[in-house]
């Protein structure tokens, strides 16, 4: 499998320190994207006991809780292979993240690797059909599908959102994000994520046109407020 990159030491994607593992490829064309490289194939290939090897080096930084994070790109388009790092991971009691938009058919692979899962990091990218057709080129009715499956078998989910300048950093807004995550208790977090320019260079570098290259970066003052509204919605 060719795997595009990987993150040592991260803490953002799942509890603890992280070994996060960034696959190629993906079904969305987020207007947002700071990872269009991903887009395409690139980086090296790994047999899933060469990449399990490689994960362990970093067993004694995670402790009880880290692990891997398989990101993207959308991880679940490599579901299979998951499945078969994850034969490998769990002689060693490694456990791993999946850093998904839910845009996959829920096959018997996808969910074994979700399933198999420590945790589900979710991306509700938009906050109905149209605005996320408009802005990912597709409907959201899988991520919502995913959703379920994920209530149902009471899998722990967080659910993220990237918020970016005059698109959906309005508490109006919100409140329909806000609607939709109501709707599935298990959830155990919502993290809203500010949008940042860091990388635009990618857009240069590929030769492709970057909707948002106008678009100032979020600020963390407007994150921080946005972020104490949503947690004071969910609490009621
Ligand atoms: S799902 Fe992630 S990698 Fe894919 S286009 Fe959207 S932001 Fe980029």
């Amino acid at each position: 499998m060719r795997i595009h990159s990987f993150e040592s030491l991260a803490t953002l994607d799942g509890d603890g320190v992280r070994y996060a593992i960034y696959f190629n490829g993906c079904p969305l064309r987020c207007v947002y994207c700071h990872n269009p490289d991903t887009w395409g194939v690139s980086g090296e290939d790994y047999s899933a006991e060469d990449l399990f090897n490689k994960v362990k080096r970093y067993k004694p930084y995670f402790g009880q809780n880290g692990g891997v994070t398989f990101s993207g790109g959308e991880p679940l388009l490599s579901a299979s292979f998951i499945n078969e790092v994850n034969s490998y991971l769990k002689t060693e009691n490694i456990k791993y993240a999946l850093d998904t938009s839910g845009q996959v058919d829920m096959t018997d692979d996808v969910k074994e690797a979700i399933n198999n899962s420590d945790l589900v990091i979710l991306d509700l990218k938009f906050w109905d059909n149209d605005s996320y057709y408009k802005y990912t080129r597709k409907t959201m009715m899988k991520t919502i599908t995913m959703l379920y499956y994920l209530a149902a078998i009471q899998k722990r989910t967080w659910i993220r959102t990237v918020i970016v300048p005059g698109i959906n950093d309005s508490k109006e807004v919100l409140d329909k994000y806000i609607d939709i995550v109501k709707q599935f208790p298990h959830v155990e977090k919502y993290e809203l994520l500010g949008f940042h320019t860091m990388g635009f260079f990618k857009y240069e570098n590929l030769g492709i046109d970057n909707p948002l290259k106008d678009t100032p970066a979020l600020s963390q003052d407007v994150l921080k407020d946005l972020q104490n509204y949503v947690d004071n919605k969910l609490k009621n």
